[in-house]
């Protein structure tokens, strides 16, 4: 990159904003994923003004800008795979309006998840979406991918509650969509284009939020099934039984054993267990949705049933699936953490045919998720320096990509395309589907300045 490039944006963002020192150029080559590329520098960008000017000159220059959070991200979409600049937008991290008259929260990118919880919970409100990473990750990068968690099947995703954004598109132009009502449906529907687009279309640069009021009551419990049909059974009943639990989660077999094998929690080693929330806003109303659970848990061969009685017995059931993700990290010396997500009726399909292909690839596998909406969360562990281990995982994840959408279901329920799934995307997405995603990609980015080399929008 030139100098005089450097210095300009020295001019916009401030001398002390700007950075290419070796430790942020390290830190921003990396999300958490296995991908990794270094930027030539590094903004911290505080108005929206900065911003549309560095894009403005970007955009002249053709230089590759990648819009960053708290680089949390799964699928390498946070990674200068070109180089150029990265615009971190953790600065702007203030909550413009919390608006309980109008059900809605204004914020800026940079806040973090946790931050709006903490400000919602004093009004007793809450923003549902809740990504496990919640305690770090920004609203940008959770509009920016959609995020989800361990409420979807209730609660939906982030694209439910995003009301309407402020955007600098790459040319430079401050766009505005949607508006601070509860539904629109004037024209064409800009805001969820953006949401999900993985910083390949525009910067987000306000954000305005539907917020719910918190329930007030929850009921948890667990199952334990020696065979994975008669726990996927138990999950699609429950989810046509007439209510909707608030959490419904899957453990595997393998998770089950690297849980006990890392832990003293001594849980039994079963083919699934099932952990299951309901909420709501009084005690009765929670048991009610609870008991209709455990009927169906009780009608489908359980291992052993277990309602938590108190929130400190609820905590203790929810550890085992607490500490699966840091559990599984530790095994191997690299993973790579999947999303896939089937229709729920296809739920134990999918659990099998993991098994299948963990035995077929001999590599280990072990899989936990959101059963409730059929997310799924395979997580794959080899050691990243042997090259016949990183051949079997490649050849894995292409498998479980083609098992998911044979099974109906998608690459991706949560941690967005990015680098990791890009090769996958025409598994998915056909030919005209594929053609419309690059025609809107050129219409909104034509010299293809904004996070490039993301989603395959360049075939
Ligand atoms: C331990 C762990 C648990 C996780 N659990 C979940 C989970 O439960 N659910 C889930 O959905 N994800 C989960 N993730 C993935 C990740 O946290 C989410 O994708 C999150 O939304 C990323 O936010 P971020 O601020 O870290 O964004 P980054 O990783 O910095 O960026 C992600 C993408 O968003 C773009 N972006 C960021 N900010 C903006 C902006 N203002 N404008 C335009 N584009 C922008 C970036 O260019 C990039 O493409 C988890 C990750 C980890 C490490």
């Amino acid at each position: 990159m030139e100098d005089r490039i450097k210095e300009a944006l020295k001019e916009i963002v401030g001398a002390d904003n700007y950075t290419e020192q070796l430790i942020d150029m390290v830190s921003y080559s990396y999300d958490a994923s296995e991908h990794h590329h270094r930027p030539t520098c590094g903004v911290w960008a505080t108005t929206v003004e900065q911003i549309s000017r560095i894009l403005e000159m970007a955009n002249r220059e053709r230089i590759p800008v990648i819009p960053r959070g708290a680089g949390t991200g799964l699928s390498g979409m946070a990674v200068p795979a070109r180089g150029g600049i990265v615009l971190d937008l953790n600065h702007m991290n203030r909550i413009l309006q919390i608006s309980i008259e109008d059900r809605l929260a204004i914020v800026q990118p940079g806040v973090v998840y946790a931050d709006l919880e903490r400000a919602l919970a004093q009004h007793g409100f809450f923003f549902p979406p809740d990504p496990a990473s919640g305690k770090v990750a920004t609203l940008g990068g959770n509009v920016a991918t959609n995020a989800g968690g361990v409420k979807g099947a209730k609660y939906g995703t982030t694209r439910d509650y995003v009301l309407g954004l402020q955007v600098v598109l790459p040319d430079g132009r401050v766009m505005r969509t949607g508006s601070h009502a509860m539904k629109s449906v004037s024209g064409y529907d800009l805001t969820r284009l953006f949401v999900g687009s993985e910083g390949t279309l525009g910067v987000v640069t306000e954000i305005i939020l539907k917020i719910n009021p918190k329930p007030t009551a929850t009921s948890t419990s667990m199952a334990t099934f020696d065979n994975l049909e008669d726990a996927g059974r138990a999950v699609s009943q429950i989810m046509h039984s007439g209510i909707i639990p608030s959490v419904l989660e899957i453990l595997g077999r393998d998770t089950i054993r690297a849980i006990n094998q890392n832990t003293d929690l001594n849980l039994p080693e079963v083919d699934a267990m099932l952990l299951a929330e309901t909420d709501g806003y009084t005690q009765a109303e929670t048991e009610y949705q609870m008991s209709k659970i455990m009927d169906i848990f009780r009608d489908n061969h359980p291992q052993q049933v277990q309602q938590a009685q108190s929130e400190a017995e609820a905590a203790s059931l929810w550890k085992a699936r607490k500490s699966a993700y840091a559990v599984l990290a530790r095994i191997k010396t690299h993973f790579v953490l999947e999303d896939v997500t089937v229709p729920i009726g296809n739920v134990a399909a999918l659990l099998k045919g993991v098994e299948e292909i963990a035995a077929r690839h001999e590599i280990q596998i072990a899989t936990f998720g959101h059963a409730g909406d059929g997310n799924l969360h395979p997580q794959i562990l080899y050691d990243g320096y042997d090259p016949a281990e990183v051949k079997k995982m490649e050849a894995a994840t292409a498998d479980l990509f083609r098992l998911a959408i044979d099974l109906k279901g998608t690459l991706t329920g949560e941690h967005g395309i990015g680098l990791a799934k890009a090769p996958y995307m025409t598994l998915e997405h056909d030919a005209a589907a594929m053609e419309a995603m690059r025609n809107i990609k050129k219409l909104f980015d034509p010299n293809n300045i904004l996070n490039p080399g993301k989603m395959a929008l360049e075939g």
